[in-house]
């Protein structure tokens, strides 16, 4: 339950958007630990601050026609919703998958806000995308899209104004075709109008790397923090796009051993850890499924068509997929199993049955928007680089990233002990995310 006032304006929220469950649930999910602000930031209710951050500054939704290869007309639609810019341009993924709707962005859009001020960069938050689902598509067909999704994006983005990046389904072949199109549009090289480019015109390194390399220096840290480390330590990992890939990389290199990845055809499990070289090829080069991975590998790796990822009995889970993909059921069976530390690489992949069910157990608990906010640090950290056109190394920017990571694993832990929930992730996050939105917004 929550409490009076924030009912009362959760309920407005659900009242003026029906039918978009994802972004309820992250309203929600914000309202409940805003709880402990109550009373003590009076400035904050007088404002009405938690009734404007719930409304975005602007939402953006456009029809995109383009040609497949048989010459038949197609049409998606597109989205950007502008959500708040008291921080710094709206900043922020964009989508391509069939289950994107308006819902969907704008529960990303609301999370993003919050992430982005974790990182203590000057980004607002954004998100955008479409429904268009670029599996099975020819590369021309994939280009032939981005160029209509950016005929109309333009006008509503820049790098004063709003810069998006990748997120599912939006890699590195697809920001080449929307800023191809972009600078042909506008004719001007504006790098940084979006990020998540390539190495050799304005991207910067450790973007690839980066969401999954932060999600797992964020669980690092947490373990740290009840004197564990990722030493020996199996770890489950959903997904096998770059976060979950990443996340692997670096759980390697902290001394975890990565044992699965999964696609939406079924997950491996492989004893001696993940051949990340193999993964990649697949994944990244091939664009293939990964039941490959077993075949090619061989030795103890085996692939399982149905079931969960979360019945592999592991230490650490780095959830890496997508939306509600980690349920009550599956975090019981984690629990069961011992799991000390959860962090998600993806945007709210724990349901909130299952965060309950990590909290009730003392597990160490990461939300998305503290633990998956590397991505969008390094993507700020690529706007630094072009804005100051410049490029830097692989070591220098992966420091940085590494020092935001722990930083904002030090807010969180300051924030909840500060607010009389110690040890609380959820809390801490939410409320030092929001606080600094607040502040600027009364500002
Ligand atoms: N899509 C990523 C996220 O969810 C990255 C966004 C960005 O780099 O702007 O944070």
């Amino acid at each position: 339950m929550l409490d009076s006032s924030l009912q009362e304006t959760y309920d407005a929220v659900l009242r003026r958007n029906p039918g978009e469950p994802e972004f309820h649930q992250a309203v929600r999910e914000v309202f409940s630990s805003l709880e402990v602000i109550q009373g003590r930031h009076p400035e904050y209710t007088d404002q009405g601050i938690i009734t404007r951050l719930c409304e975005p500054e602007r939402q953006i939704i456009f029809r995109v026609p383009w040609v497949d290869d048989e010459g038949t007309v197609q049409v998606n639609r597109g989205f950007r919703v502008e959500y708040n810019s008291a921080l710094g341009p709206y900043k922020g993924g964009l989508r391509f998958h069939p289950s994107v709707n308006v819902g969907i962005v704008k529960f990303l859009g609301f999370e993003q806000i919050f992430k982005n001020s974790l990182t203590g960069l000057p980004i607002g938050g954004g998100k955008g995308g479409s429904d268009f689902d670029p599996h099975g598509r020819s590369d021309g067909e994939v280009m032939r899209f981005c160029q209509s999704f950016m005929t109309e994006l333009h006008r509503h983005i820049g790098e004063y104004t709003d810069v998006p990046a990748g997120d599912i389904g939006v890699g590195a072949r697809e920001i080449g075709y929307l800023f191809g199109q972009f600078k042909r549009l506008t004719n001007k090289y504006e790098a940084g109008t979006l990020t998540g480019k390539g190495l050799d015109w304005g991207g910067s390194l450790v973007r690839k790397e980066a969401t999954g390399y932060g999600a797992a220096i964020f669980a690092d840290e947490m373990l740290k923090a009840r004197g564990e480390s990722f030493d020996g330590r199996r770890v489950a990992i959903s997904g096998s796009g770059n976060v979950a890939i990443y996340a692997a990389e670096k759980t390697a290199q902290l001394g975890g051993i990565a044992v699965t990845a999964s696609d939406s055809s079924g997950y491996v499990v492989d004893e001696d850890g993940l051949d990340l070289d193999l993964l990649k090829q697949i994944k990244e080069v091939e664009r293939g499924r990964i039941s490959e991975y077993v075949d090619r590998r061989g030795g103890r790796s085996r692939f399982v068509e149905n079931g969960s990822v979360w019945d592999v009995p592991v230490d650490i889970a780095l959830p890496s997929a997508t939306q509600n993909e980690l349920d009550a059921d599956a975090a019981r069976t984690l629990v069961k199993n011992g799991v000390k530390a959860v962090s998600e690489g993806a945007n709210m992949p724990c349901t909130p049955d299952a965060v309950d069910v990590f909290r009730e157990a003392g597990t160490a608990y990461g939300p998305g928007k503290a633990a998956n906010a590397g991505g969008v640090a390094t993507s700020a950290l690529e706007m630094q680089q072009n804005a100051s056109r410049d490029t830097w190394s692989f070591g220098y920017t992966e420091d940085r990233l590494t020092d935001i990571m722990v930083g904002i694993h030090r807010t969180c832990l300051e924030t909840a002990e500060e607010y009389g929930r110690p040890g609380d992730y959820v809390v801490g996050a939410n409320v030092a995310g929001f606080r600094k939105v607040a502040d600027a917004m009364i500002a």
